[in-house]
């Protein structure tokens, strides 16, 4: 098992160095090569909540893909995953159904906090058991993908 050596992520002027995550150059280049596979550019790269994000966009749409702490393996299949979901996301293609009725009328609780520096919302969690138009109740959970190929 190959462990990722660590090195600081450079700081906004003013940020707290204490409790930052650490991302080595060589998991910033893994970061840059895994969404330019799944077409998606790297704008950079923030702290959010203690982990290391990497903010993501196409086409001028943005999100932003958390990257996990971990073995070079598991970074490089987790990220893979979350960048090519991300630019189905942006791309418009994909979206939450149900799978029970394939409803994508989905209603999730979430937990947001506010950002001050940029001035939005930041999702920090998706709560499981969202809400269904189609079924008119709680589903144990919504699935993630392509629907209605017309
Ligand atoms: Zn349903």
């Amino acid at each position: 098992m190959i462990r990722i050596n660590p090195v600081p992520l450079p700081l906004a002027p003013g940020a707290k160095a204490t409790g930052a995550p650490v991302l080595s150059e060589h998991v910033q280049r893994v970061v840059h090569f895994l969404a330019g596979q799944a077409g998606l550019s790297v704008d950079g790269f923030s702290i959010d909540g203690g982990h290391a994000v990497a903010k993501v966009s196409r086409d001028g749409r943005m999100s932003s893909v958390r990257i996990p702490r971990g073995t070079d393996h598991y970074v490089r299949a987790n990220l893979r995953g979350e960048f090519v979901r991300v630019a189905q996301a942006l791309n418009g293609r994909a979206t939450y159904y149900c799978p029970t009725c394939g409803s994508t009328d989905i209603t999730f609780d979430a937990q947001v906090r506010w950002d001050r520096e940029s001035s939005a919302l930041v999702l920090l969690e998706m709560l499981n058991s969202p809400w269904c138009g189609g079924c008119s109740d709680t589903i144990p959970e919504a699935s993630f993908g392509e629907v209605g190929h017309e």
